[in-house]
């Protein structure tokens, strides 16, 4: 059975960086399907200043011509802080028998051992890890908690940590919000329908309140 993609993030905009590399796990691993999961309440981080639905709005807006991509609304649908362990124990729930493959950035990786029950999501799931530009691998960097776990897939289960080699673009959605909100093009950022949106919507300008 082909494992589910996964895919949490703030999405406070989506952009490039993120499709891109959302293309290329499904490429490698050989997915039928990734899911996008935009969070509600992100426990390891500020706030975003988009709203939840606002954040909805655009990942559809990225993803309505990409084939693969879903977008998944469970985590703005339930209460509460949105922890990717709680997730992951849904989509078990909702696939049964189905491989689950969370994706992330290098910089998630590092920081990885401090999200709540770390070690039950990679009881429910492997990661597949994305190059981020300024965030390297190396022995120092990596918990030695995860470095036993490192591999090259295929993916045979949970619990597997698959860094793979993709294009990296520094691209990040703080740069963007920046941009915005001084009134700087985002053009090839992010999907043209978002920047789009951003610009009709005044999302980030200081001058209006989102
Ligand atoms: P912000 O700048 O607001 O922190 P972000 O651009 O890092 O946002 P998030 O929605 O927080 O985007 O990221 C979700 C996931 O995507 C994280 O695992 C992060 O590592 C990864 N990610 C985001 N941008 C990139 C990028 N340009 N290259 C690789 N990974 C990325």
């Amino acid at each position: 059975m082909k494992p589910l993609g996964l895919f949490g993030g703030t999405f406070d905009p989506i952009h490039l960086g993120h499709l891109r590399m959302a293309i290329e796990v499904m490429e490698t691993f050989e997915l039928e399907s990734l899911h996008l999961l935009p969070n509600k309440v992100p426990p390891h981080r500020p706030q975003p200043l988009a709203s939840a639905e606002q954040r909805l709005a655009m990942t559809r807006l990225a993803v309505e011509a990409v084939p693969g991509l879903v977008v998944d609304e469970r985590e703005l649908k339930r209460p509460g802080d949105s922890y990717t362990v709680d997730t992951l124990e849904d989509v078990a729930r909702e696939f049964p028998g189905r491989p689950l493959l969370f994706m992330m950035g290098m910089d998630s990786l590092l920081s990885f051992t401090s999200w709540h029950g770390w070690q039950r999501i990679l009881e429910l799931a492997s990661l597949a890890v994305c190059c981020r530009p300024g965030h390297r691998l190396d022995s120092d960097s990596l918990d030695v908690q995860l470095s036993w776990r490192l591999g090259e897939g295929p993916v045979t289960g949970p619990g597997q940590i698959l860094p793979i080699t993709t294009t990296e673009l520094a691209i990040s959605a703080t740069d963007i919000r920046t941009r915005a909100k001084n009134g700087q093009r985002l053009d090839f950022l992010l999907p043209q329908a978002v920047a789009d949106y951003i610009q009709a919507s005044g999302l980030y300008r200081a001058d209006k309140a989102s």
